[in-house]
C-alpha cells in the first residue's frame, strides 16, 4: 500500500489523483494513482529491483511544480491544494518485500519536495510538499486599481496549520496572497490580480482600504518577541519581494510596509492596533540593505542636521527634549507632514499632538526601532509615542532620501 498526503501539519490531508510510477522497463509496470483516502495499491510481488519512483500530483500544472512560488502560480478558480512532483528509491526483494527506501532525488531539489518513509506490511507513506492551497476568500479589486504596495504580516502563531486552515475557510473572513512557512516554504492562497481580505482597516499614503492595491505576504511568528523570524523565511521572503516587484512594475522599492503601518483602530486612528505584526523583532535592516522598504539611509549620519534648521529648532533649544503636545505648533505641523510624506495617517497637519500623530509616532517607531546590528545611534530604540532627538532624526534621514533635499533645501544626492 502506497499513502500519500500533503507535509501541512494541522491538518495533513490525504490527496487523490497522484500517480505513483515505477521507474523500469520491464513489462506491466504496477503503476497506480492513489483514491481519495490518498491510497494506492501496489503490487510488489515478482518485483525484485532497485526502482526509481515518481510521484505525479496529477493536479499540478507541470509548469509551476518546480518553479519558486510567486506571481507565476497561477490558482485555479476550483479545486484542491496543489502539490510539488517528487521521487524517491526503493528496493524491493524476491519475496516482494520493500527492504530500503531512499528519499534522496537525482532530480535536482525534488528531494525537497517530499518525504517518503516505510512501514509495516510494504507500506509507503509519502509526503509531498504542498505548492498552493486555494482561499475562497476574495474578491474582485476596484477597476484601474494598480498594485503598489506589499504588506509583511504575522500569523501570530508559531506553525502554519492554523493559520492556512482559517484563510483556506469558506466564511473565514481572512485570507493572503502567500503564507510563508518556518522552513521558508511559500504557500500561495489568492492570485495576485485578486484582492486577498489581509489588512483589514486600514490606510497608507491617504488611502484607505489598503487590501484593494497591496500583495498580502503573512510569515509564521507570533510576533512581539516571541522567537526570531527564521533565516530559511528572509530569503524566502526576498526572493518573493523581487519577483513580485518584476510582475507589478508599480510597486515601488519603498513600498513594503508591515500591517503595524497601516493598521487603524475602530476609531481610524493609527497606534495601537498591530504593534506585533510583524513585530519589532521582524528586521528591516535586511531588507533596507537592499534597497527594499522604507530605507535609513546610512549615508547620511546625524551629525549632517543642523539641529536649527529642523522642528522649528526645538531639539536646539531643548536639549534632551521630548517634541509633543504643547511643542511649538511649527515643529508639530513639520513632524505630521514628514510622517504623512511617509504614508503614515496621521490625518490632518494641524500642528496639534493629537491621538493620530501619536498613532502615527508609535507606528512609525516600531518599524524603526529594530536595532539588531548594535549600532543604537540610528533607529528610534523607542515605541512609546514620543518623538526624542533620535526619533527626529531617524525620520529626517528617511526625509532627506526619499525627498532627495536637505532641511535647508539643498540637494541631497
Ligand atoms: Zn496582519
Amino acid at each position: 500500500m502506497v499513502s500519500v498526503r500533503d507535509n501541512i501539519k494541522a491538518p495533513s490531508i490525504p490527496i487523490r489523483n497522484v500517480r505513483i510510477e515505477i521507474q523500469t522497463n520491464a513489462a506491466n509496470p504496477p503503476n497506480g494513482t492513489t483514491n481519495t483516502r490518498g491510497l494506492v495499491k501496489i503490487q510488489w510481488a515478482g518485483r525484485a529491483d532497485t526502482y526509481r519512483v515518481w510521484v505525479d500530483p496529477l493536479n499540478t500544472p507541470e509548469d509551476v511544480s518546480d518553479a519558486d512560488v510567486g506571481p507565476a502560480t497561477a490558482l485555479p478558480t476550483t479545486g484542491h491544494r496543489f502539490h510539488r512532483f517528487y521521487d524517491f528509491k526503493i528496493t524491493v526483494d524476491d519475496d516482494g518485500n520493500l527492504t530500503s527506501v531512499d528519499g534522496s532525488s537525482p532530480e535536482m531539489a525534488l528531494d525537497e519536495y517530499g518525504t517518503v518513509t516505510m512501514s509495516g506490511n510494504n507500506r509507503l507513506n509519502i509526503t509531498l510538499k504542498t505548492l498552493a492551497i486555494p482561499s475562497p476568500n476574495h474578491s474582485a479589486r476596484p477597476n484601474n486599481t494598480d498594485i503598489s504596495l506589499i504588506v509583511i504580516h504575522c500569523t501570530g502563531g508559531a506553525v502554519i496549520g492554523p493559520a492556512l486552515n482559517r484563510f483556506a475557510a469558506r466564511g473565514g473572513g481572512a485570507s493572503a496572497h502567500y503564507v510563508i512557512d518556518t522552513d521558508g516554504s511559500i504557500i500561495k492562497m489568492v492570485n495576485d490580480d485578486r484582492r486577498a481580505w489581509h489588512a483589514g482597516r486600514s490606510r497608507w499614503h491617504n488611502i484607505a482600504h489598503v487590501n484593494n492595491f497591496s500583495i498580502g505576504i503573512e510569515i509564521v511568528n507570533r510576533g512581539f518577541s516571541h522567537k526570531q523570524y527564521t533565516e530559511e523565511q528572509y530569503l524566502s521572503l526576498i526572493g518573493l519581494l523581487h519577483r513580485l516587484r518584476d510582475a507589478h512594475p508599480n510597486i515601488p522599492l519603498y513600498g513594503i510596509v508591515g500591517h503595524s503601518d497601516v493598521a487603524l483602530d475602530s476609531s481610524m486612528n493609527l497606534g495601537k492596533p498591530r504593534p506585533g505584526d510583524p513585530g519589532r523583532i521582524f528586521n528591516w535592516e535586511r531588507l533596507e540593505s537592499l534597497g527594499l522598504g522604507i530605507v535609513v539611509p546610512d549615508d547620511i549620519t546625524n551629525d549632517d542636521f543642523d539641529l536649527s534648521m529642523i522642528y522649528d529648532g526645538f531639539f536646539a533649544d531643548n536639549e534632551g527634549g521630548i517634541l509633543s503636545s504643547g511643542s511649538s505648533r511649527a515643529a508639530i505641523k513639520e513632524l505630521q507632514n514628514d510622517l504623512r510624506s511617509i504614508g503614515y495617517h496621521v490625518g490632518a497637519s494641524d500642528g496639534e499632538y493629537g491621538a493620530k500623530t501619536e498613532g502615527g509616532v508609535k507606528m512609525f517607531q516600531v518599524h524603526f526601532s529594530q536595532d539588531p546590528a548594535g549600532d543604537d545611534s540610528v533607529r528610534t530604540n523607542r515605541y512609546d509615542g514620543k518623538v526624542d532627538l533620535r526619533t527626529a532624526l531617524c525620520l529626517k534621514r528617511i526625509i532627506v532620501k526619499l525627498t532627495g533635499f536637505w532641511p535647508d533645501g539643498s540637494k541631497y544626492t
